[in-house]
């Protein structure tokens, strides 16, 4: 007579899993204008990339999933994210993702300081680059309930990385998402304060990660000077004296 089988059940009440998050994510249909741009951009695709098969579906978090350092950016580029499936992925020379990477690469974040395309090699190390939002939206700017409705997203990537320690917010919208989840409520609520490139905010609750803002490397920013590749290094430099060694 064969062995008997026994399938390990999970509690049903458990948070997902990093898997079944981006599952969740991969699959989500919640907002028309985006999923319908996002697909039509898939088809229709750039001349450079006419050859490429476009993702053209909402992009999930990437990296460790014992990162203590979550990044977290604004939205997939719509010939870069939204073409290669992987968040900060493919934007081209000059663009937003190998000047992250560079710096990610200098702190021991990433092992290379490019990220091209999802079988490019690229490994973060003790790091996790997330979203607001997940699918690729018009000029780059999706609309305040595209933004709500994507936040269950990133809530439940967050609650599935259990050592994360210090989140590092590109852009205002990034920091608003890390304020509206993590200020302090009741008697011990605090004034936020203003956007800062390099400000850490530090709400001193336990088990609430520290944020650490910066400009975000979107091609305006990085080809006027106003985000500057020691200045994005700096940003990551304070994120790894903040969450301390890998493994502690
Ligand atoms: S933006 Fe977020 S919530 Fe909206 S369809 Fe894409 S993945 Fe879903």
């Amino acid at each position: 007579m064969p062995p008997t089988r026994h399938t390990a059940r999970r509690d049903p009440s458990a948070a997902p899993t990093l898997a079944e998050v981006r599952d969740q994510i991969v699959n989500c249909t919640a907002c028309p204008r985006l999923r319908d741009y996002c697909q039509r951009i898939a088809r229709e695709k750039k001349r450079a990339h006419r050859d490429d098969t476009y993702w053209g579906r909402p992009v999930p978090g990437f990296g460790d999933p014992d990162a203590r350092v979550v990044v977290i950016g604004l939205a997939p580029a719509a010939h870069g994210a939204n073409r290669t499936g992987r968040v900060f992925t493919g934007d081209g020379v000059g663009g937003s993702c190998d000047f992250l990477m560079t710096a990610m690469h200098a702190h021991g974040f990433a092992n290379q300081p490019t990220s091209h395309h999802a079988g490019d090699g690229l490994r973060l190390s003790g790091a996790f680059i997330a979203a607001v939002c997940r699918c690729a939206p018009p000029d780059n700017k999706p609309l305040p309930y595209e933004i709500a409705a994507c936040r269950q997203h990133l809530d439940a990537e967050l609650a599935a990385l259990p050592n994360v320690r210090v989140v590092v917010a590109l852009g205002r919208i990034a920091s608003d998402a890390c304020w509206r989840k993590y200020r302090p409520e009741g008697p011990s609520a605090v004034t936020r304060p203003a956007f800062a490139h390099g400000q850490v905010i530090d709400l001193g609750t336990a088990g609430v990660p520290i944020i650490v803002e910066s400009y975000h490397p979107s091609r305006q920013n990085t080809n006027t000077g106003r985000l500057t590749p020691p200045m994005m290094s700096a940003v990551f430099a304070t994120a790894k004296r903040l969450a301390g060694p890998v493994g502690a």
